[in-house]
């Protein structure tokens, strides 16, 4: 079930990057793995997952322990909000941080990447939707903000991510995924950050439209493992 519906997600992925004329392979497809146990997980990474996020630091510790071997090669996103004193097991236990949303916490980051002797990968979280529960850096205030991180020489600044509000039709999620994609392009022209490449956003329902919108990351959770 879990391989049929990945591969049914892959194919989607495929037809948006023909509809934009670039290869399939340009999109990573990130399975969102919260809230679902280990054994769920092995299934998906047996399919072929290579990306996997998660967004509770206390829900991992265990299911990445009883995972062990199986998360070799595979590339861990911490997708979910982080508080400044979480931020030494995050490094620990994450290649990228995806919801850099403060100076504060990059700067925990960066203390701690220090520390472990790693360069942290990190993406600004910016945020394109009104709803106050959403996190990030509003879309006016992110070039400044991509240039104050350039300071931070444990902290190697891929990408941007984002989530649009949630519509029941994916096509309201549109003008959102084009304001990501202009500041995106902005802070790549900018050339502040020479590895700044990954543009995050796209979710179970929205995925499609993101692609087409320029996404070069979608987070897939509820439409690989069912509803949490
Ligand atoms: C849960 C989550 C997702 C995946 O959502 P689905 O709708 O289950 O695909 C993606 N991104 C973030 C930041 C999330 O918290």
């Amino acid at each position: 079930m879990i391989t049929e519906r990945i591969r049914t997600i892959q194919q989607e992925i495929a037809e948006a990057c023909a509809g934009r004329r670039i290869p399939a392979g340009e999109v990573t497809l990130v399975a969102v793995t919260k809230t679902v146990p280990a054994e769920r997980i092995s299934e998906a990474l047996a399919a072929g997952i290579t990306d996997i996020g998660e967004s509770r630091l206390q829900e991992i510790i265990p299911k990445f322990a009883e995972l062990g071997q199986k998360l070799n090669g595979i590339t861990r996103h911490l997708i979910g909000h982080l508080q400044t004193n979480k931020v030494k097991k995050a490094v620990e236990l994450f290649d990228v941080i995806q919801s850099v949303d403060r100076l504060a916490l990059a700067e925990e980051i960066d203390r701690q990447a220090e520390k472990a002797g790693k360069i942290q990968r990190c993406f600004i979280e910016l945020k394109v939707s009104e709803e106050s529960t959403k996190h990030g850096v509003p879309a006016g205030d992110c070039l400044e903000f991509a240039e104050r991180l350039k300071n931070y020489s444990h902290i190697s600044i891929c990408g941007l991510m984002t989530m649009a509000p949630y519509f029941a039709e994916p096509e309201a999620a549109r003008p959102y995924f084009r304001t990501a994609r202009e500041v995106f392009d902005r802070i790549r022209a900018a050339g502040i950050h020479p590895g700044f490449t990954a543009l995050s956003m796209g979710m179970s329902n929205d995925f499609a439209a993101a692609v087409q919108e320029g996404s070069t990351m979608v987070r897939v959770g509820t439409a690989i493992f069912g509803e949490r």
